[in-house]
């Protein structure tokens, strides 16, 4: 069974000027173990999916579609049931989750209170968890007595990764949750967990804006633009090659490690991604795009088959599966 099953989902926000459509229409699915990669530019809806996923949206938002955690539906299910899953389900580690420790309570006890909270155990043995957890995810055991601001950064990224593990969920969403840091720590801490996720059959979303840091921690990568994934496949294929001009120039742009300013507009790319309430027609990439054909401006553009195993929504993308298929009938029949 799936751990995280996507299918179709939309998610409209409501603004005061009038509907955000900031996610519209993804699907894709992770089985235990498996590790995915979404990538975009700020805006494209990464969060959102997140948020949806554990339910965390504002109230009034618009969510239709269907998301299975472990085979439970996330959109239906009762609130008592949702915070369960919360705790024990899926667990969610968010950019400057690093903030939201306790600055007055040790390390120890931080990453014991979910345990002893939602598991059936003594204060006692879920120190001795916490203890381990620590281990695992490399800081000593004279580290639970410390508080938060006497660790670094990197060590506090752990102390989260820690506490997202401690009740054992069937999936870890991580968004953004190590671009704060250092780029050297970074691919330290990414290293670590996806070894965590992988020896315990976790599967693992990881969402970030830098294409390079996902390519080289999940298997699968899919790209968004203006709600919607544009390019999804094996993780090393698409970054050294593409097919979506958009996932292209954010592969283009993440070479240079560590250069800000360079990444905050992807290489031959001008302009920013559309206002989800304002967008193109046809492809919603078509007025960036170094590629743009007529047609791009009013086409519906969907994913297509590059490869069995590799979706672009390009008109460029030939649809391989498809013609294979078609060969393979027209042989049959014959
Ligand atoms: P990303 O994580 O890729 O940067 P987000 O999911 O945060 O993208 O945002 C997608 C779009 O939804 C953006 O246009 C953003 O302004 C809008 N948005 C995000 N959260 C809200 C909200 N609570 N209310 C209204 N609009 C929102
Ligand atoms: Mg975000």
């Amino acid at each position: 069974m799936p751990a995280l099953e996507i299918d179709d989902l939309r998610v409209t926000y409501r603004g005061s000027r009038g509907d955000i459509p900031a996610v519209r229409g993804i699907s894709f699915s992770l089985e235990p173990g498996d590790t995915l990669g979404l990538a975009g530019e700020s805006g494209c809806g990464k969060s959102t999916v997140a948020a949806a996923v554990l339910r965390l949206l504002p109230a009034d938002t618009e969510v239709t579609g269907r998301i299975l955690v472990d085979g439970e539906d996330i959109l239906t299910m009762s609130f008592g049931k949702l915070r369960a899953v919360r705790w024990a389900g899926a667990s969610i580690v968010f950019q400057g989750a690093m903030h939201s420790l306790n600055p007055v309570h040790r390390i120890g006890r931080q990453i014991a209170e979910p345990i002893v909270l939602h598991e059936n155990v003594t204060a006692e043995a879920a120190e001795k968890r916490a203890v381990e957890l620590m281990s695992q995810v490399g800081l000593p055991a004279w580290r639970a007595r410390s508080y938060p601001h006497e660790l670094s950064g990197g060590q506090r990224q752990r102390v989260m990764i820690a506490m997202a593990l401690a009740c054992a969920p069937q999936l870890i969403i991580a968004d953004e949750a190590t671009t704060a840091l250092d780029v050297m720590i970074q691919a330290q801490v990414l290293k670590l967990l996806k070894g965590l996720v992988s020896e315990r059959g976790i599967a693992l979303v990881m969402i970030s804006h830098d294409l390079s840091v996902l390519a080289d921690t999940c298997e699968q990568l899919a790209v968004m633009y203006a709600g919607k994934l544009v390019e999804q496949g094996p993780s090393k294929e698409v970054f050294a090659a593409a097919k979506h001009p958009y996932a292209a120039a954010l592969s283009a742009a993440f070479p240079t490690v560590g250069d800000p300013a360079e990444r905050r507009n992807p290489h031959g790319l001008a302009g920013d991604p559309p206002d989800p309430s304002a967008l193109p027609t046809g492809c919603p990439f078509h007025p960036r795009c170094p590629v743009v054909m007529d047609e791009c401006s009013s086409a519906t553009v969907e994913l297509r088959h590059a490869r069995p195993d590799w979706r672009a929504a390009c008109l460029r993308v030939e649809d391989r599966a498809a013609t294979t298929t078609t060969t393979a009938m027209a042989l049959g029949e014959a």
